[in-house]
Order: C-alpha cells, then sequence, then structure tokens
C-alpha cells in the first residue's frame, strides 16, 4: 500500500481489521470461540463448539472482531505504545492531529517536516494511518 493511499483511508472497521492484521498482528487463538472467547468444548452439550456459540444473547461484538483502533483512542493507544509515537494536536486547523516519532519538533500544519508519519482529524485516525505507513515500510525492509 503507498502512503498516498494510506492518508486517504477512512476510520472505520474495514480500516480497524487492517490495523489488526498489519500492525497489531492479531492472530485468533482457534481454541476459544470467536463470537465469545471462551474455550471451545468439545461437546456442543458443555459449552461453545467452532460452528456454534452458546452465549445468549450473542454479544454485541464479536470476540475475534478487531478492537475500534481508529475511533477510540485506548485502543489506538496500544499501538503509540507498540512503536513508541509521539501524538501532536495541531491547533484547531484541519487535519488537527499529527503524528511522529518521538524527539521530532512540531511543524506548522501544512509545513510538516518530512518525519511525520501521518495526520489525521482525530488522533485515533492519525495514529492508524501513521501505524499502517511503519509497518508497510518494515515489509519493504524484510523483503528487499
Ligand atoms: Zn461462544
Amino acid at each position: 500500500m503507498k502512503p498516498e493511499e494510506i492518508d486517504a483511508l477512512k476510520a472505520g472497521p474495514e480500516l480497524d481489521a487492517l490495523v489488526a492484521r498489519e500492525v497489531m498482528r492479531v492472530e485468533w487463538d482457534e481454541k476459544r470461540c470467536r463470537i465469545c472467547g471462551w474455550p471451545l468444548a468439545k461437546e456442543l452439550k458443555d459449552g461453545c463448539v467452532d460452528f456454534s456459540c452458546s452465549l445468549r444473547p450473542a454479544p454485541e461484538r464479536r470476540a475475534d472482531a478487531p478492537a475500534p483502533y481508529s475511533t477510540d483512542l485506548e485502543a489506538a493507544w496500544m499501538i503509540v505504545e507498540k512503536w513508541h509515537l509521539c501524538v501532536h494536536r495541531a491547533g484547531s486547523v484541519q487535519p488537527f492531529y499529527w503524528v511522529g516519532y518521538p524527539g521530532d519538533l512540531p511543524g506548522m500544519v501544512g509545513d510538516v517536516d518530512n518525519r511525520t508519519l501521518g495526520t489525521g482529524e482525530t488522533a485515533p485516525l492519525a495514529i492508524c494511518r501513521s501505524a499502517l505507513k511503519i509497518a508497510a515500510f518494515e515489509e519493504c525492509e524484510h523483503h528487499s
């Protein structure tokens, strides 16, 4: 994915899934129910099995659903901690937030320095875009 494509990504479940896969590298433990997260039972009468969850009513959010990285700051902060990012608020001028590595000086919006990773209208969105760029860059490094 090219940097300009990443900058055009919108917040939402699709971006969350992309971040879970490419950035956080979340892998589901196949011994757990994908709906409720409990360990799978051997038989349906004992609990959840791979084709049926025993939880009624079903949870609002599936256990294997990606965290709301692009809309929720708490979820996005897991990315910040994983990659040691620095989040700046750029006053009241859009795009409002930009993300870089610690030690980078805050730049003016529209005149951000080359080390700015990503920007966004919200902090979680800026964080997701930035982390995807790091992940994409790492891929290139490892495969070249
Ligand atoms: Zn279940």
